[in-house]
């Protein structure tokens, strides 16, 4: 059964540009549930850590040293069929390629500052969730 939770992060172009609340208003009209949320700023090794399944990928460097950049905006977003429904509301990871009306089409730049990010299973939205969040930070 897939479950009811994903994580998602918007990067630091998106929170620089001002996108926070737009953003924030589209998750909600789309029937998520915040159920946890962290303004925060990843250094270096926080990142690396954070997307240590990309560490063999030759665009690993890249993408800790942006997204360690500047502040971000953590959540956890609640509803049925969350991780799915969470990647059809932000579109294809190239804004590019993302189709109309994603949060990465309009609000993303290219591939790396791409908006934000959102879980990709059930299992990594567990994961990332103890990342960021303690039990008591949760409701
Ligand atoms: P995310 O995990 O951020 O939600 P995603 O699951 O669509 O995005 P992943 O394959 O997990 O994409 O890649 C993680 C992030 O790494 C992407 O969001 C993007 O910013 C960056 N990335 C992925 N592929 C490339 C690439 N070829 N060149 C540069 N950056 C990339
Ligand atoms: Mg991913």
């Amino acid at each position: 059964m897939a479950g009811n939770k994903t994580l998602t992060i918007i990067k630091p172009y998106a929170v620089n540009d001002g996108y926070i609340g737009s953003i924030l208003s589209r998750i909600n009209d789309a029937g998520f549930r915040i159920t946890a949320m962290r303004f925060t700023h990843l250094n270096i090794k926080d990142a690396q850590a954070f997307y240590a399944i990309h560490k063999d990928k030759n665009f690993f460097d890249r993408l800790t040293a942006f997204m360690s950049s500047g502040p971000i905006v953590v959540a956890i977003l609640e509803k049925d069929n969350a991780v799915a429904d969470y990647r059809k509301l932000i579109g294809a990871t190239n804004p590019e390629e993302a189709e109309e009306g994603t949060l990465r089409k309009l609000f993303g730049r290219n591939m790396e500052a791409n908006a934000v990010h959102g879980s990709d299973s059930d299992e990594n939205a567990d994961i990332e969730s103890n990342f960021f969040f303690s039990k008591m930070e949760r409701f």
